[in-house]
């Protein structure tokens, strides 16, 4: 298949995932905030998700500056990181909805905020950095390219390892016992298999 389909393809993609996003964002804006953590370190983070995720991605999309350093993947590799991209975009919808005003883009507390354990959220305590990550994954097979495609790879490891430690000590500091529960019995990104059955 042409170049150019895939770039079409992974535009339009990305497009539906900034549409899925956009009330949520609109919505965080007006919400009232108790408390925010808004270090240095995790502005850093969101700036380099930015770049690994968007910016890379934009400049294969928009320019020829990263010609040299193309993959040749076969065509269904690439097919595949469409359709599992695809699988994404309706798993963050749902993230979305069951996390509703309690998304922030940084680490937030809002006014009514309730620790969701429900839904998506009933085995594992990260799903839309899962989902980052799957989309991520989706990134580097249909780009296919050394540094566009595996850039959002590389910043959601970081991202991922600095980001959870912070994220759950604040959450434990206002949720407290009711957080220390939630985490015995959930996984991070994956379902903690041997305390699953508490949930049900
Ligand atoms: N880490 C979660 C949420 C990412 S959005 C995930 O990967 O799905 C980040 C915000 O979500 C944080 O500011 C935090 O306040 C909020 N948050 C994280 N887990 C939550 C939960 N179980 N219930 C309610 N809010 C949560």
């Amino acid at each position: 298949m042409n170049e150019i389909v895939f770039k079409i393809i992974f535009a339009t993609l990305f497009a539906i995932y900034i549409v899925i996003r956009g009330p949520y964002d609109k919505e965080y804006k007006q919400i009232e905030k108790i408390k925010t953590l808004n270090s240095l370190t995790d502005k850093c983070l969101l700036i380099l998700m930015t770049i690994g995720l968007l910016l890379m991605p934009l400049i294969w999309l928009l320019t020829p500056f990263l010609n040299d350093f193309k993959i040749e993947f076969p065509d269904w590799f690439r097919i595949v990181g469409i359709l599992i991209s695809i699988i994404s975009l309706f798993y963050f919808r749902r993230i979305h909805k069951t996390l509703g005003t309690s998304w922030s883009p940084t680490l937030e507390i809002t006014k009514r905020h309730q620790l969701i354990q429900i839904g998506v959220y009933k085995r594992i305590r990260h799903p839309m950095y899962l989902q980052m990550l799957i989309w991520a994954i989706a990134q580097c097979l249909i780009i296919s390219n050394y540094i566009a495609g595996f850039s959002g790879l590389m910043v959601w490891i970081i991202f991922y390892f600095i980001r959870v430690p912070k994220e759950e000590e604040m959450m434990t500091d206002y949720f407290g016992e009711k957080y220390i529960k939630y985490k015995k019995q959930t996984g991070s990104i994956f379902p903690n298999i041997k305390n699953s059955n508490l949930l049900t």
